[in-house]
Parts: C-alpha cells; structure tokens; sequence
C-alpha cells in the first residue's frame, strides 16, 4: 500500500503523456504499456484538486479484479516465500504444464509471460513492420496500437459493427498487406462478444501470412467460445491470456500466449519475462481450483447486471457488455464527467478517440458500484461550467486514446 501511495506520489504534478514516457523510459526503443500506464494517465487528467494520489476511494478505472487472488492463491504465495531466493524452474515447468494440459495443447504451444502486455506486445513486434500493418477494431484495447505504431507499422482501426462486434469481413479486407489482425474478445473497452462464427471467418479469410491475433483477457466473464481450436488445427493464430481479470492477479502477474512453436519462438526475439515465483504458484492454485471461474463469473455478472438495471431506469444510455467493464454514452465530454467524479474519489475508466462521449466503467465490488451511482448521478446532472479543465490536458498527437 505504502509503494502504491509513493509511486502516485512521485507521479503527481506529470502529464500524461510525460508519464507515459516515463514509464516507457526504462525500456530502450519499445515501451510495454499496460492497462495500468493508459489508466493512470488518464486519472492524471480527472484528478483535479487531488494533490496526490492514495488508495482511498472508488477504483472502477483500470479493470482490475477487486476481489484479488483467490484463497487457495494467497495460501499458495503464503507458503512459497520461503523459497522466494530461488527461480524455481520446476515451478515454472508445473504451471506451463497443467495450463498446457487444460488448454488440450502439447506443452510446447505455451509459453508464460508475467501477464499478457509482453507477448501483446511482442506479437504485435514480430508479425508487423513499415511493410505489413496493424489491423484491429475500434474502440480496442490501445497496447497493441501503440507497439504497431513503434514498429513503423501502419495501424487500420476497423470501426466495430453495430452490435458492437468486430467486423472481421471489413477487417480482413482492411488491407491485403496485412502482418497482425488483432481480434480483443470479449473486447476492452465494450465488454461485447465477437462471435466464433466471425473470427473463424478471419482466421480463413485473412490475407497470405497475416497472423491472427486473439486476445482473451475477458473470457472467463463471458460465454465466449475460445479460438483455441484453430491453435489446435495448426492455423496463423496465437491466443492471449492473462490471471490479470477473473484470477485477480494483475498486481501478482501472470500470462501466457498459446500458438504454433514457429509463432512462439519469433515472439522470443523481443523478449521473454523474468516469472516471480509468487505469480507462477498462485496461477498454478487458481487453475486447480475448479469452482473459481464459475463463481467468480456469477458474482461479476450480477454486479453487471444490477447496475445496469440501475443505468436502465435512470435512462442513462450504456453498452450492454458481457465482461467486468461497460461503456456510458454521457452526451458530453467524458473527461468532464471523469473530472467530477474524481473529486468524490470515484476514479472511473478513460474515454476513446473514436467515442470521446463514453466513458468506461469497471465492475467494482456492489458497495463499490453504489457509490459509483451516486457520484454518476450527481456528475451528470452537474453543468459544464463546473468542470475547470487542467491546463495540461491534452489529447495525444496520434489521438488513440483521450
Ligand atoms: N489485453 C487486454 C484486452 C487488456 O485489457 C489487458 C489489461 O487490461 C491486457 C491485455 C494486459 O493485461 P496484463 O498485462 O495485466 O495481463
């Protein structure tokens, strides 16, 4: 807690973009960005009259899993520290075994990250250059974005379809010079399902040598079918997962990308991650714990749903999404509404370039998502002459995100 409240500290009085730097200084020509550097930035932005930042108040912003690692996880960590002097190879061989093993694919098909930023991000490295571009949706998640944009890549950001799903025809027609096409799903910030149906069409419809990129961050909160079958079949896929959502493990790290071998060893050209032992025990007691998941999933779900109900009957317009984060149609700015709320110390999600007038909002616990109505709420019905904007509150040049 106290690290947390220092590094906010020492991040006050920054920009967000001089913080994305920042944060991208210590990694030489292409900075891993995580949902927590897009969240923290944006907060920089809401957080008028915060001095500085603690861990009081409503965290609805970076969609974290408030409910954290489960029990038998935290036991796991518990009693592995004493071996916390060591790397532990037979650990990190176990738990790429039994994900292997779960997942139905050979052991050589996984490879474990400490979440799944880096192989985002390595992927997104190997597989697109100034001569084979990014393909995505749009809004998405903007890590893979930003790496495409490092590489010299060209980025197409297909607008999703009208229920909210990626449109993988346009995508795969975006462009036939193609390197990454990455399909987010459930998709961040919507929270809405692309159908197997569809991304099957991606996968036999992509251009020549375009690998086909499927994020699952948010699959356990939703009845999306995985795209595992087509890792199965030998086909230009490579899946992403992370214990960073469901398993509440984002502070504790762990992640693997699934994936042909020949696909999996060019990711090792930029990089592999240093596995702490507490983030490989606790994966490894979260995946043998079968009642997680489903409970978990329920316990979200209802949250969800309640509040929606709520959303619902005070007319507010929302994206009804299937995963632990909705997008609210505010008719305004979302950084005024962000702004407002920041000063009842509830911290929702950002806004992006391609709907500057939603903002994203993670499930929190039920108390939590109270107060988040009542801040909403009185948010809303607050004028615009009482939002003051920061002087340094700028869109970035590129405008993937606000
Ligand atoms: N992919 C998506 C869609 C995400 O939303 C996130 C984080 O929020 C990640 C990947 C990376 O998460 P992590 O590095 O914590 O595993």
């Amino acid at each position: 807690m106290s690290q947390l409240s220092n590094d906010s500290a020492a991040c006050s009085g920054f920009s967000r973009r001089s913080f994305l730097r920042t944060a991208s200084a210590s990694l030489v020509a292409a900075p891993i960005l995580t949902e927590a550097h897009f969240a923290r930035a944006a907060m920089m932005d809401a957080a008028a009259g915060v001095p500085e930042f603690t861990m009081k108040g409503v965290y609805i912003d970076a969609n974290e899993n408030p409910l954290g690692p489960s029990e038998n996880a935290r036991k796991a960590i518990a009693d592995i520290i004493p071996n916390g002097g060591r790397y532990a190879m037979p650990v990190y061989i176990g738990v790429m075994k039994l994900f292997a093993e779960q997942m139905g694919v050979p052991m050589d098909h996984v490879m474990i990250y400490d979440g799944s930023s880096a192989p985002l991000h390595f992927t997104t490295l190997a597989f697109t250059s100034p001569s084979r571009s990014f393909v995505c949706g749009n809004p998405t998640y903007e890590a893979g974005q930003r790496a495409a944009d490092v590489n010299g890549a060209k980025i197409h950001a297909v607008p999703l379809s009208k229920d909210y799903s990626h449109d993988t025809e346009a995508m795969v027609k975006a462009d036939p010079n193609a390197g990454l096409i990455y399909i987010c799903n459930p998709n961040n910030p919507t929270g809405t399902i692309t159908s197997k149906a569809q991304i099957d069409y991606a996968v036999a419809n992509k251009p020549a040598g375009a690998v086909v990129l499927v994020d699952e961050a948010y699959i356990h909160l939703s009845d999306a079918t995985s795209a595992i079958d087509h890792v199965k079949a030998g086909k230009d896929v490579v899946i992403l997962r992370t214990f960073s959502k469901i398993y509440g493990m984002a502070g504790i790290r762990c992640g693997f990308a699934i994936g042909r071998p020949d696909l999996l060893k060019k990711l090792e050209t930029y990089g592999q991650s240093p596995m702490p032992i507490t983030g490989m025990i606790a994966a490894q007691a979260s995946l043998m714990d079968a009642s997680l998941v489903p409970t978990r999933k329920k316990l979200i779900a209802d949250t969800r749903n309640k509040t929606f109900a709520w959303l619902k009957a005070n007319n507010y317009d929302f994206v009804p999404s299937e995963s632990n984060c909705f997008m609210i149609d505010v008719k305004r700015p979302g950084k005024e509404i962000r702004a407002l709320m920041a000063k009842d110390q509830v911290y929702i999600g950002r806004s992006w370039a391609a709907w500057p007038n939603h903002v994203r909002v993670t499930v929190g616990l039920p108390s939590e998502m109270e107060t988040f109505q009542a801040s909403f709420k009185k948010a809303m019905s607050t004028s615009a002459s009482a939002f003051n904007e920061r002087p340094f509150v700028r869109r970035d040049e590129d405008g993937l995100y606000v």
